[in-house]
């Protein structure tokens, strides 16, 4: 294991492993849940803890450039130190580094109206085989001068070279947010409400929903908050300048005709802090609980997420194990966790390919923002034409033709 404190120690490392046919799997934080870091062939592991400065912040062009092991959470906030936000926000925030959310296109709950990782990726600098280095892209607002290689290295897992720095995109910090937390009497009316919310254009700046079991793991963390007979919640957030009062008054009426349980409204921004740490401490709340828990990220087009937590339901029911589903559900992407003991794993990769089979069924993809890595390697032709994994196989040799860099990820063997 290496932890590189400058470009010249990535540049030494790639070349000795060019030399001497070394795997290199790059590491950020290590929170990633495709198994994408996991150093499985083994090999030399480049951890990026001790490349973690803030290297300058540009605020009058809007951009600011980072080593890949600066942890999101602390870029978030020292960008809204000087007026200005970098948006994607995995639930991981407050551990995850931005080489990780690089490598893995992350989202997070304010995606719905901002996007993801990529669409705020300007420029990067990249280490391949043999200590090439490498700039992708430009940091003008717009640029088209040859192939979009910012764009194929963004979600790559690390499978193409090691990221070494990267101008991120800013945009103005948005003053006003408001937050409800909305309780709803069952899962369906709550995901149906989610499609009435976009079907209507309303565009949140989260939208989250959490079915009955993660209800169950969240109301500990809210003591008093829920109502009885809460079955499924939605956390809508809604920022912008000027008064927010009108859309919040139509978003709640819209959730009350659903039938809603409850509306609370976030009162400052240390209650509505308080009501985020609650949503991201499910995932960790269900690896706590349970022996093992399988976490995917399915996405379908927004209309059909009733239809998925249906589906997802029923397949749950019929297997008879325990399953949480939660997430993004604004961008139709649902974190569905199979919860169990070690003497199931046969019966709930069944279960992961069923679940895989409901999604692109309702014209979705098998991953959001989670990846590929080891996990999905062998389902990615569900989704994916032959000719399609061959031309990706083709560009990670040309980027790594002795096929170092972190092998066996993605592709199946
Ligand atoms: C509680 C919890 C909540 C989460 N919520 C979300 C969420 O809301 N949205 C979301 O998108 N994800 C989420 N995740 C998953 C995870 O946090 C993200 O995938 C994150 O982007 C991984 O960052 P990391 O620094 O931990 O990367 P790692 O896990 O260390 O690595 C991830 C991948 O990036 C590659 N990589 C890392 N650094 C580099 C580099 N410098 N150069 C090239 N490749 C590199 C690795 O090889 C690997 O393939 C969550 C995880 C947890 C545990």
């Amino acid at each position: 294991m290496i932890h590189p404190e400058g470009l010249e120690d990535v540049v030494r490392a790639l070349s000795l492993a060019e030399k001497f046919r070394i795997p290199v799997v790059p590491r950020g934080a290590g929170t990633g849940v495709a198994g994408g870091c996991v150093p499985f062939l083994g090999g030399i592991v480049l951890v990026f803890d001790r490349m973690n400065r803030i290297l300058d912040i540009d605020t009058e062009n809007l951009h600011v450039r980072v080593e890949p092991g600066v942890i999101t959470g602390d870029l978030d906030r020292e960008v809204r130190n000087v007026g200005l936000f970098y948006p994607p926000d995995p639930a991981s925030i407050d551990s995850c580094m931005i080489g990780g959310n690089i490598a893995t296109n992350a989202g997070g709950p304010r995606a719905l109206k901002y996007g993801v990782t990529k669409h705020y990726t300007l420029e990067l600098q990249v280490v391949l085989p043999g200590g090439r280095v490498v700039r992708f892209g430009r940091r003008t607002k717009k640029w088209v001068v040859g192939y979009d290689l910012v764009s194929a290295f963004v979600g790559s897992e690390g499978t193409l070279g090691v990221l070494t720095e990267a101008v991120l995109r800013l945009i103005p910090d948005p003053p006003q947010i408001e937050t409800l937390l909305v309780a709803f009497p069952d899962e369906l009316k709550a995901s149906e409400t989610v499609t009435e919310l976009i079907r209507r254009r309303y565009l949140p700046r989260a939208l989250e929903f959490l079915d009955r079991v993660s209800v169950a793991h969240i109301a500990e963390r809210l003591p008093g908050s829920l109502p009885d007979g809460t079955q499924a919640l939605l956390l809508i957030e809604v920022d912008g300048r000027g008064d927010l009062f009108d859309e919040l008054e139509e978003i709640a009426g819209i959730c009350e005709k659903n039938g809603a349980l409850e509306i609370y409204a976030s009162r400052d921004e240390k209650d509505r802090a308080r009501l985020w740490d609650a949503r991201r401490k499910v995932f960790p709340s269900l690896e706590e609980k349970y022996e093992r828990v399988r976490s995917e990220d399915i996405v379908v087009p927004r209309s059909y997420i009733p239809e998925a937590v249906r589906r997802i339901r029923e397949l749950a029911s019929g297997l008879g194990i325990g399953v949480a589903t939660f997430g993004h559900a604004g961008d139709g992407n649902l974190h569905v966790n199979f919860l169990y003991s070690g003497d199931r794993e046969g019966e709930v990769l069944k279960a992961v390919g069923e679940l895989y089979k409901i999604a692109l069924d309702l014209d979705g993809t098998i991953s959001g923002e989670h990846g590929v890595g080891i996990l999905k390697k062998d389902f990615i032709h569900l989704e994916q034409e032959p000719l399609l994994i061959e031309l990706q196989k083709a560009l990670k040799k040309t980027f790594d033709p002795l096929g170092i860099m972190n092998p066996g990820k993605i592709f199946p063997d």
